[in-house]
C-alpha cells in the first residue's frame, strides 16, 4: 500500500534523487509529515530500515499512521 500519491492525479509518485516526481504531471512533490496532535512539521527519522517520525513540539515519535502527509511543490 503506497502513500505516497499525486494531489493532483492521484497517481503513485516516483522517488528520484531525494524527491517525489509524478511522470502525468511533471511535477516534482516534497513530502512533508505533520503531527497529529500539535501541527508541527515532523522531523524524519531513519531507524532500522522503517521510518518514523518526531515531533519536536511534542518530544516525542509519533506513529506511522497516525502523522498527516502532504506533498508540497517542489
Ligand atoms: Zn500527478
Ligand atoms: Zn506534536
Amino acid at each position: 500500500m503506497s502513500q505516497n500519491i499525486c494531489p493532483s492525479c492521484l497517481q503513485d509518485l516516483e522517488w528520484q534523487e531525494g524527491k517525489y516526481h509524478c511522470g502525468g504531471c511533471s511535477i516534482v512533490y516534497i513530502k512533508k509529515a505533520f503531527c497529529p496532535d500539535c501541527e508541527s512539521e515532523l522531523e524524519k527519522l531513519q531507524a532500522c530500515g522503517a521510518a518514523s517520525y518526531f515531533c519536536n513540539r511534542c518530544n516525542e515519535l509519533k506513529s506511522k499512521s497516525r502523522v498527516r502527509i502532504q506533498f508540497d511543490k517542489a
